[in-house]
C-alpha cells in the first residue's frame, strides 16, 4: 500500500472519495472532479470539510434513520490517530480525512460511529451490532487500516 502511494506521500497527489487525483500548487485551494489545486497544505482540511461535510452529515442522518440510531451533533475534524468518535451525549466527530476513502469504507466509518450511540466501547456487543448492519464488516475493517498513513500526512 505505501509504495504504491508514493506520490500521495510526497504531496504530488491527493486522495478524493478513493481517487487519486493530482495535487497542483495554485493560488486558491479547491477540489474538481480532476484534481486538487491546493494554495497551503494547511488548507487541506477545511477545503475538504467544506467540499463533503453537507452531504456526509445528510448520509449519516440516512443510515441513521435505517439503523436505529439517535446521533446528536455531527461534525469533522482532523485527527491524528482515529476516524472518527461518539462521545456520551451521543455527538459524533469524523476525521475528515475519511472525505478521501472509497465510498464503502466512509460508509464503514459512519456506521461504526452511529453504533457507538448505543454500545459506547469496543465490547463484543458492539461488534455483533455493527455486524447486524455491516456483515463484511472484518475485511473493511483490514482494509481501512491500510489507509492509515494518511493520518501522518494532514
Ligand atoms: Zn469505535
Amino acid at each position: 500500500m505505501l509504495a504504491r502511494n508514493n506520490e500521495v506521500i510526497n504531496y504530488r497527489q491527493i486522495y478524493v472519495n478513493g481517487e487519486v487525483l493530482p495535487l497542483i500548487p495554485s493560488e486558491r485551494s479547491y477540489i474538481t472532479d480532476d484534481a486538487v489545486y491546493l494554495k497551503r497544505r494547511k488548507d487541506i482540511p477545511s477545503m475538504y470539510i467544506s467540499a463533503f461535510a453537507g452531504e456526509t452529515e445528510n448520509l449519516v442522518r440516512s443510515v441513521a434513520e435505517v439503523t436505529r440510531t439517535l446521533p446528536a451533533k455531527i461534525s469533522f475534524k482532523s485527527f491524528k490517530s482515529k476516524w472518527g468518535c461518539c462521545d456520551p451525549s451521543r455527538n459524533i466527530t469524523f476525521n475528515f480525512m475519511m472525505f478521501m476513502l472509497p465510498p464503502h469504507l466512509q460508509r464503514y466509518i459512519i456506521i461504526h460511529e452511529l453504533c457507538h450511540t448505543i454500545c459506547f466501547n469496543h465490547s463484543a456487543a458492539f461488534w455483533k451490532l455493527l455486524e447486524e448492519f455491516e456483515p463484511d464488516y472484518k475485511r473493511e475493517k483490514r482494509e481501512l487500516e491500510e489507509y492509515s498513513f494518511l493520518m501522518t500526512l494532514y
